[in-house]
């Protein structure tokens, strides 16, 4: 029985673990990765004290100050679901072993949304991705489209007009969100064309993409595409835990010191309820979550 575990190690989770280990408290890290959705930036520009790092970088850095202090941490190895004891203890499951502990920081952050549209499954890193950042350079030359509307569709679309021979956007709203100046910009592109109020309904292909089809004031378009960047937002991975409250859309509700309405979990970074998805945010939510155990542990008389 250990005093604490931690779910998932990116910003949040490493930083809660560095703060765990300075506090001194006997804990391990559960994770799919080390790292998380931070890997998947191409740019960080608002982490104080680095102007300009990319997210790998940022990863290491923070992997380096883990290594300082020894930590017990069971990498790829995602835990498949939480359970709460009577006693009030937990335990962590994962596919290979049963981890029990006082108290659980939930840090497992988000992954991004599936369309759900046929073929999406079938052709899922054949030419259907998820991570403009992380796949566009595949796509070198090629006709793609971007599925979304907000931000990141539009962030995807600016990196892959750079790559790509062609870009067409794909937007099921009948008008682009996100920030005016990327809308501008994508807008303004010679190579690249955008769809509003279209549906997507099929990504075509027998072994690579091929194609798309999709929807708009009812009749049917097809365009052909070598690649397919869905960038329609994220969910928390907060399925692993079901007996504490979430909102509407699947997060954790935590109050200001990172507790939950069970005794014992907490929860940190974008898995949360806290609006502000970012690195230094979730860093923050880390530290304070660890900080807020550390009192728990302490009057609960452990
Ligand atoms: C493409 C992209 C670019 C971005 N760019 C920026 C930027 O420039 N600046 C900025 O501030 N923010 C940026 N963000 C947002 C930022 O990356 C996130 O807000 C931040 O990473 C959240 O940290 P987190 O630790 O809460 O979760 P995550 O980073 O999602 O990490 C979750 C961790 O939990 C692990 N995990 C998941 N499921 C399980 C499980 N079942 N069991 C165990 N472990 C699990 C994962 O492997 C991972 O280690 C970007 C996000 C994306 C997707």
């Amino acid at each position: 029985m250990r005093e604490l575990i931690i779910v998932g190690a990116g910003p949040a989770g490493i930083t809660a673990a560095v703060y765990a280990a300075r506090k001194k408290i006997d804990f391990m890290l559960v994770t799919e990765d080390i790292g998380g959705q931070t890997l998947l930036s191409s740019d960080v520009e608002n982490y104080t004290g680095y102007q300009f790092i990319t997210g790998q970088d940022l990863v290491a850095k923070f992997e380096e100050h883990l290594k300082q202090f020894g930590v017990e941490a069971k990498t790829g190895e995602p835990a498949v679901r939480i359970l709460q004891a009577k006693d009030g203890s937990f335990t962590v499951e994962t596919k290979k072993a049963a981890y029990q502990a006082k108290a659980v920081i939930v840090a497992s952050g988000r992954r991004p949304r599936w369309l759900d549209a046929a073929g999406e499954e079938a052709l899922r890193n054949k030419g259907v991705s998820y991570c403009a950042t992380c796949d566009g350079p595949l796509f070198s030359k090629k006709h793609v489209a971007v599925i979304g509307g907000g931000n990141s569709a539009l962030d995807a679309a600016l990196q892959m007009m750079h790559i790509a021979t062609f870009v067409y956007l794909i937007d099921i709203n009948p008008e682009l969100g996100g920030d005016p100046i990327m809308r501008e910009k994508v807008m303004a592109a010679a190579n690249a064309k955008i769809f509003n109020s279209a549906v997507t309904k099929e990504i075509r292909g027998s072994q690579f993409v091929e194609g798309i089809r999709f929807e708009q004031n009812g009749v049917s378009r097809d365009l052909d595409v070598q690649g397919v960047f869905v960038e329609i937002g994220s969910i928390p991975n907060s399925d692993i835990i079901d007996f504490v409250a979430k909102n509407e859309n699947g997060e954790i509700i935590i109050d200001n010191i990172n507790s939950t309405n069970i005794a014992g979990i907490f929860a940190a970074g974008d898995v949360t309820d806290v609006p502000e998805k970012q690195i230094i945010v979730a860093a923050g939510e880390g530290a304070k979550a660890v900080l807020g155990v550390s009192r728990y542990l302490y009057k609960s008389g452990a």
